[in-house]
């Protein structure tokens, strides 16, 4: 996995003050991506062990809420991700809210799998026709917000 950057405070993506990562590499180059410059993964940095501990040492303050996880395209990185998430439950246990292009429909087990770890998920890709600077979370109408501890979506996939 490659990352753009870890912010320790963000205000911007999701609710309450939390610390964000944002990884690199999105193969679906939505016109009018608003991270362009993460769409490429060479624009990022190697993920090591470092960067984990220092996400989860961010998480294990206080005022911290929870982790969101951006890009880029979270949904085709390699299991440097899948760890975080899973070190990020285990050990701090804060809610996790991921962005991705693809909509919840059209994610393989692998991509499921990941989300197992999720609270909340931003699905769909952006499009520019759709733009709406009013959405809180999106930047397309086309998008959703799946509290996922709800949703029938994981139940049906939790069963299968
Ligand atoms: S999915 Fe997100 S990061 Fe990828 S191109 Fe679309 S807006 Fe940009």
């Amino acid at each position: 996995m490659r990352y753009g950057q870890i912010r320790k405070y963000d205000i911007a993506n999701g609710p309450g003050i939390r610390t964000s990562v944002f990884v690199t590499g999105c193969p679906l180059k939505c016109p009018g991506c608003f991270n362009k410059e993460y769409q490429d993964e060479l624009n990022g940095k190697e993920w090591t062990k470092e960067q984990e501990d220092l996400v989860i040492k961010y998480l294990k303050i206080e005022h911290v809420s929870g982790l969101s996880i951006l890009g880029g395209e979270p949904l085709v990185q390699d299991e440097n991700l899948l760890n975080l998430l899973k070190r990020a439950k285990k050990e701090v246990d804060k809610d996790i809210w991921l962005w991705t292009g693809f909509c919840y429909e059209q994610l393989n087990k692998k991509q499921l799998e990941v989300l197992k770890y999720v609270d909340v998920l931003v699905d769909g890709p952006f499009i520019q026709e759709k733009k709406d600077l009013n959405l809180k979370y999106c930047g397309s109408t086309n998008q959703r917000v799946i509290d996922l501890n709800k949703h029938s979506l994981r139940r049906r996939f939790d069963e299968t």
